[in-house]
């Protein structure tokens, strides 16, 4: 959990990152202020010792520096964070509107009382004690209205925040996905694949990584031109989706025309089966011209499967699978491999 400050303390945080975002030039979106919460939160070293760096070389935080510093200090964050940051702010604002919304009442009451004694000393006629009364009344006017303004005020704070948590959601989906085949980045495969090794299971059931790489896909390229290379690594892509049928299972495009399979729970059997389908329905994928729909090309891909071991690291169980995959290729490529 990476925001743990006091709600008190949010509101300050608050207040200090729509101060930095204020004095820069970069846009007012939820990234930009996400980085500047963490840095006047101080929470995020490497953040703060960045962003310190840049202050002093240019002085101007604009848009870019801004998505350079939040790809590299601020995205690969835990699964909870957006949401727990939002909730701290919203239940922060709906605290103030109750309170808001409580003065109100009062001075209305207030207000009520006193033209009740209003009304009371003027049937008396005590000359001298009316104008200090709408004096009062005055006064208690003016209070409510400023109170119904700051209710308004936080009211739209509200949406404001609601907005800001729908575009950090975003942000954040978005800065883990590869938009040409939507399936996990680099960056959420080693999120994923870090999260999995810090929640081992402790029943000790099994975990398996499958690497997937498209054979002699640089001719793909060399003859059809890099769109159509597009649309083969779009398929495939679509391929690993689609041949997920576990929530807790994650395809990712790992680079260029590479991809994994991140199998949590699952047999090292079972993996390869999933790797095999894979590699079979990739072999059996057309790829058409759009409009004659004649058959342009087909691929096959090559596979290599690990399963985690006890204590081992994600850059072992990477090299692992890795090697086996060097080995599919290495004998003859359209093919699975266990390490
Ligand atoms: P091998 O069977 O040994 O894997 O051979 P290969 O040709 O697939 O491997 P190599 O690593 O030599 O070439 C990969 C090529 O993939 C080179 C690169 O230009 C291409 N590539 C990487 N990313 C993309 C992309 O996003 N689109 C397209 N069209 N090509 C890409
Ligand atoms: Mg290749
Ligand atoms: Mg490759």
């Amino acid at each position: 959990m990476r925001y743990l400050e006091p709600k008190e303390r949010t509101a300050e945080l608050l207040r200090l990152a729509l101060g930095h975002m204020g004095r820069h030039q970069a846009s007012f979106n939820p990234v930009t202020f996400t980085l500047w919460y963490e840095y006047v939160a101080d929470i995020n070293p490497k953040l703060r010792a960045a962003l310190d760096q840049r202050l002093k070389d240019t002085a101007v935080i604009d848009d870019e520096v801004v998505a350079d510093l939040y790809r590299q200090h601020v995205a690969p964050v835990d699964e909870e964070v957006m949401a727990k940051i939002s909730s701290e702010m919203e239940s922060l604002l709906a605290s103030i509107a109750q309170s808001a919304s409580q003065a109100g009442d009062h001075a209305g009451k207030f207000g009520d009382q006193l033209s009740g004694l209003d009304k009371a000393l003027t049937s008396r006629d005590v000359e001298q004690l009316k104008p200090r009364l709408t004096e009062v009344m005055a006064g208690t006017a003016a209070m409510k209205s400023s109170v119904d303004a700051l209710q308004q005020q936080v009211s739209a704070s509200q949406e404001e925040i609601n907005r800001l948590r729908t575009d950090l959601d975003r942000a954040r989906n978005d800065a883990l996905l590869d938009p040409m085949t939507g399936i996990l980045n680099r960056r959420g495969f080693e999120q994923r694949i870090e999260s999995l090794l810090t929640h081992r299971a402790a029943d000790g059931s099994s975990h398996c990584l499958v690497m997937l790489d498209i054979d002699h896909f640089k001719k793909v390229n060399d003859t059809h031109g890099h769109l159509i290379g597009d649309r083969v690594i779009q398929a495939v892509g679509e391929i690993l989706r689609t041949s997920l049928k576990n929530s807790t299972h994650a395809a990712a495009r790992y680079g260029g025309e590479e991809f994994a399979l991140l199998l949590p729970q699952t047999s090292l059997d079972h993996s390869v089966q999933l790797a095999e389908s894979v590699r079979t329905r990739t072999k059996a994928m057309k790829i058409r011209n759009r409009t004659t729909q004649e058959v342009l090309l087909t691929v096959t891909i090559s596979g290599g499967v690990a399963e985690m071991q006890a204590n081992e690291d994600a850059a072992s169980l990477i090299a692992r699978a890795d090697a086996a995959l060097y080995a599919s290729k290495q004998s003859g490529r359209d093919r699975v491999t266990c390490a």
